[in-house]
């Protein structure tokens, strides 16, 4: 057993922290507050190797192991961790299914995207089907050698910049799961709207709803085969919901050293307060707990990188690891007393921020039926998989 990063590892992590530290940390604020997608710094992170480090080099990325691709979401996250909800879906989900496409749209799409040129979403969500994904309404007819999209979906990370969306839609509605297809549907066609929302957190990456309204996108914006889009996704969600931790927990670690420095400097009735019990006993549960959680995704990614399963792993670090951060980056507020309400700290917008998380690419509950299908069986779930 070994727990250490590789030297070339330890390497990536150093650069991008100091890339976090100093292009990411200082304008979280701002972006959150002027809700603006810095893409000049997406081109840097994607000329840097940042963006879908784990695609396979013969498609144009690095193909670096699932264990390199979570240290850099980690470490971004240090530094901004709204940002990489935007850049772990274009170089981990939306990478992932293009790397499916033909040459024509592997050439179009994906080698952009890995330069951080162009802005995807991934698009499954629709008003009346989240959780429940296989329920979706959004449908494709293949017309000649065109399919028509039409439909509505929300909830949908960066839509606002996104030049291109990966489009789940129905291509057989009487088979379930497996009559839905994912497209590229880009920007600028005809029959393409989108409408922003106003979030709680994750400001600078605008989410919102996409419109397709009689879209005809040519035959060739197929990803894969016909009806293998569900299995597409839920594949690309085994990963993309470990990255997402790393992403919870590297900020409410920030907040915990941040809040071990402020309570051993600060003094309240003639000592610090790291000395009371009380202030210091909270830290060290969040640290305990992060901790394990962190660990629990480097298992999971390396499991990954053996070819072997991670479901359970991912399902079991998804409900723990965005609930365990909140709690903390919580604490860590508190102890600041009053100065940490205020918004000369990042620890509120943190908080806003990390909380996203437990909802983003599925909720505890469902990341739970995962851990339960996995270690009980699929005959004992409380639904029929269709
Ligand atoms: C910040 C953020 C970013 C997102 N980005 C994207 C994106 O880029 N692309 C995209 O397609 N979607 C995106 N989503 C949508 C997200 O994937 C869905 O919100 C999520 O899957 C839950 O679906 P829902 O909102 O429809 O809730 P519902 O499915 O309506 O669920 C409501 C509640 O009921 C619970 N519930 C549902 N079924 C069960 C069950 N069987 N057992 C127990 N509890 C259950 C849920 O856990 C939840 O608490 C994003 C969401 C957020 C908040």
């Amino acid at each position: 057993m070994e727990f250490s990063f590789s030297n070339s590892q330890k390497m990536i992590q150093k650069e991008v922290r100091r890339f976090a530290q100093e292009e990411l940390a200082p304008q979280y604020s701002r972006w959150d507050r002027e809700k603006q997608y810095p893409r000049e710094l997406l081109r840097k992170m994607g000329s840097l190797g940042f963006i879908g480090t784990s695609v396979s080099q013969e498609n144009g990325g690095l193909g670096e192991s699932y264990i390199t691709e979570g240290i850099i979401c980690e470490e971004i996250a240090r530094g901004d961790c709204s940002l990489p909800m935007a850049t772990h879906v274009a170089g981990h989900l939306c990478a992932g299914l293009l790397e499916h496409g033909s040459q024509e749209v592997r050439d179009a799409f994906l080698a952009p995207l890995l330069a951080g040129e162009m802005i995807p979403a991934f698009c499954l969500t629709e008003p009346g089907s989240g959780t429940d994904a296989v329920a979706m309404q959004t449908s494709a007819e293949k017309k000649g050698a065109a399919y028509i999209l039409n439909g509505e979906k929300s909830g949908i990370t960066a839509i606002m910049d996104a030049d291109v969306s990966l489009v789940f839609a129905k291509t057989d509605p009487a088979a379930g799961a497996k009559g839905v297809s994912c497209f590229v549907v880009p920007r600028n066609l005809p029959g393409v709207t989108m409408q922003g929302y106003e979030d709680l957190g994750c400001n600078a990456v605008v989410r919102g709803s996409l419109f397709l309204e009689n879209v005809e996108i040519p035959a060739s914006y197929l990803i894969g085969e016909e009806g293998t889009g569900f299995k597409m996704a839920m594949r690309g969600f085994d990963i993309s919901r470990i990255l997402l931790c790393l992403e919870a927990i590297s900020p409410a670690l920030v907040s915990l050293e941040e809040t071990m420095a402020h309570v051993k400097k600060r003094v309240a009735f003639g000592r610090p307060l790291a000395t009371f019990e009380g202030v210091s006993f909270p830290i060290v549960e969040h640290l305990s707990l992060l901790e394990a959680v962190r660990l629990l995704c480097y298992k999971a990614l390396w499991l990954r990188d053996q070819g072997r399963s991670s479901s359970k792993e991912a399902g079991m670090v998804k409900w723990m690891a965005p609930r365990f951060a909140t709690n903390a980056i919580r604490d860590c507020m508190l102890l600041h007393g009053h100065y940490g309400y205020t918004k000369e700290y990042p620890l509120e917008q943190r908080l806003r921020d990390v909380l996203a998380i437990e909802i983003a690419d599925g909720t505890s509950q469902v990341s739970k039926l995962v851990v339960q299908r996995e270690v009980m069986g699929r005959e004992f779930l409380p639904y029929n998989y269709r």
